[in-house]
């Protein structure tokens, strides 16, 4: 992101909003290129573009990474149910629009706790019967699964499609494998997860521009985003089977950009790029 960035005045303010402190939800749109962001958001940017340059195709990436699954599962599958936690901000291309071209009958809930999102997306995402806006932490399995409007529009005993993307690396400590099991457990055979998170490959150059990203999220008014290995990655996702992550023979976890690309590469993968990785995964 270069230049001054228009600014949300502050009679567009929700009402919730601490001004004063930076968004998940308001950083990350502001790296896909979104408007929705204030001062305190514009400098944690602004830190993480000092440090690191090209760090907005981590955002770009992922986000690609979210759309082209959801084509892949939407035009492949025959599920018809989707649960988007941590959906984010409204964006070019949100999960119901993308679904329901392939089946207008798709149900989508999507899920976050920050309140700009939750006002936005209620006014832009719920455009069609289909479509829910539920408040709720996903960092909490049970608040989500027992939520009345989830369980009124999700049929836990057919499969879905959970989306759990770009959410985890902002949840600290260990217990993401114990948060995702609770969510895997509760889902049908057939069902799939759709994945994404923060990764460090362990090559020590992307390590170390890993670490320079995570020091300024976890250490500043943030608190959190971690960057975690395969095996760290991989443990998120017990007892699911992976749908192979591109046409090569390649490794099972690849960065978002690699996960079924729409075409060959014209351009090489920046670093940044390769320290996100996308999965796919089924309920057998
Ligand atoms: N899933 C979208 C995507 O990948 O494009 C958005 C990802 S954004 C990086 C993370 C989202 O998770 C934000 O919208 C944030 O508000 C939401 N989030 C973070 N912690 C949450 C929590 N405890 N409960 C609900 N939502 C949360």
């Amino acid at each position: 992101m270069t230049g001054a960035p228009p600014t949300t005045s502050p009679s567009q303010v929700p009402v919730g909003v601490d001004p004063n402190r930076p968004s998940i939800a308001r950083i990350y749109d502001g790296f896909l290129g979104g408007k929705d962001h204030y001062e305190v958001d514009r400098a944690v940017m602004h830190k993480i573009n000092e440090a690191v340059p090209e760090a907005v195709d981590i955002a770009k990436g992922n986000r690609g990474f979210l759309n082209r699954a959801c084509r892949f599962l939407a035009g492949q599958s025959s599920i018809e149910q989707y649960l988007d936690c941590g959906s984010g901000l409204p964006t070019a291309e949100n999960t119901h629009q993308i679904v329901q071209r392939s089946n207008p009958d798709a149900r989508v809930v999507y899920v976050d706790n920050d309140p700009v999102v939750l006002a936005h997306g209620r006014a832009l995402l719920e455009e069609n019967e289909n479509v829910h806006m539920v408040e709720a932490d996903i960092f909490t399995p049970s608040a989500v699964l027992t939520n009345e409007t989830v369980r009124r529009h999700i049929d836990f005993s057919q499969p879905l499609v959970l989306l759990h993307v770009g959410t985890l690396h902002h949840f600290e400590g260990d217990g993401g494998p114990d948060v995702m099991r609770e969510y895997i457990d509760a889902l049908a055979p057939g069902s799939y997860v759709v994945f994404s998170h923060f990764y460090d490959p362990q090559v020590p150059e992307l390590t170390a521009l890993a670490k320079r990203i995570e020091e300024i999220l976890v250490h500043g008014p943030m608190g959190a985003g971690r960057f975690r290995t395969k095996d760290e990655i991989l443990a998120m996702l017990p007892g699911l089977e992976i749908v192979k992550p591109n046409a090569t023979t390649g490794p099972d976890l690849v960065a978002c950009d690699e996960w079924w690309p729409d075409g060959p590469r014209l351009t090489p993968l920046s670093k940044a790029a390769r320290c996100i990785a996308g999965i796919v995964a089924r309920k057998p």
